[in-house]
């Protein structure tokens, strides 16, 4: 029988996992099947306990469903405890099933494959929901020198701030001085609408990361970044394609090539 695969998520309709994961297969000769199961709500742990039993053997997590999967898994690799959220689930027999969350480190590979200034960098994180939570203890750890953290709901980014030693929390819209580098991990530019920072903060910077991304690699926060005159620009298409690739390579143990998938899915950003 091949091995079946699936993401769980309301809606998962919009999702590029499955088109990712069986691309990769085909490029490593594996043989699977990935499908799409939409969750209803207040029904992931029976859907997941329905996938898994009928022989599934791994699944993607996607809104809203990652703290349930957490809740669900038998076990959990230390990132998805960190994070508190799973994004990859595995089968691991006996009716055990394994959570990862592949999200932050692939938030951290991207940075590294663009070469964005970590090491002493003065980093400033915006957003305290679901991917901000899965980024901030990885950055921490990537030898910054100084970590904030800010969000349009000042006691979220308090409660955050908690989970990552030496984070400073800065109230909205008050972020001030040079930052090396700027993380909208907010989801302003799914609204077509910046986030709460000053022109001459985000125009200082020398590198602006989106979380969100799009076809062209343009979003509306890359774009008024780069009008700015920021030096360097991304969208988190780098960091969608790296979280599903750590995803394959627990599932499959081969890792796809990350600048192969890049160039495959979107040219312009290999
Ligand atoms: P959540 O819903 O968990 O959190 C949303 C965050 O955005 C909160 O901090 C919220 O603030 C803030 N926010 C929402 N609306 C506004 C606004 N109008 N102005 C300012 N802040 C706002 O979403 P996620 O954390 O899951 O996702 C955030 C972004 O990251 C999305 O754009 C998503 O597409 C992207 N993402 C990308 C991934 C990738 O692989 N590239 C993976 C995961 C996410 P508040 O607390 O005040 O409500």
């Amino acid at each position: 029988m091949t091995d079946r695969y699936t993401i769980f998520g309301n809606p998962v309709a919009h999702s590029m996992s499955p088109v990712l994961h069986p691309y990769f297969a085909k490029v490593l000769g594996e043989d699977l099947e990935y499908g799409r199961t939409l969750v209803e709500p207040g029904a992931f742990a029976a859907t997941a306990a329905a996938f898994f039993a009928s022989g599934g053997c791994g699944a993607n997590v996607t809104v809203p469903c990652k703290v349930d999967a957490c809740n669900f898994c038998q076990e959990l690799t230390p990132y998805a405890k960190e994070a508190g959220a799973v994004n990859t689930m595995k089968a691991l027999g006996d009716g055990q099933v394994l959570g990862d969350n592949t999200d932050g480190r692939g938030f951290i590979e991207d940075l590294h494959r663009l070469g964005a200034p970590l090491q002493g960098a003065r980093v400033l994180v915006m957003g305290a929901g679901g991917a901000a939570r899965g980024i901030l203890g990885l950055l921490a750890r990537e030898g910054v020198s100084h970590l904030a953290l800010t969000n349009r709901s000042a006691e979220r980014a308090v409660e955050l701030a908690r989970t990552v030693s030496g984070v400073e929390v800065v109230p909205d819209g008050k972020a001030s001085g040079h930052y090396d580098l700027i993380v909208n991990a907010t989801s302003s530019s799914l609204l077509g609408i910046l986030p709460n920072l000053s022109d001459q903060v985000l125009g200082d910077c020398a590198f602006a990361y989106d979380l969100m991304y799009s076809k062209d690699g343009n979003t509306t926060f890359t774009r008024h970044a780069e009008d700015l005159g920021v030096g360097q620009v991304a969208d988190g298409y780098g960091m969608l394609i790296l979280q599903a690739v750590l995803g394959f390579e627990l599932w499959r143990g081969k890792r796809p090539d990350t600048a192969d998938a890049l160039r495959h899915f979107r040219p312009d950003a290999g």
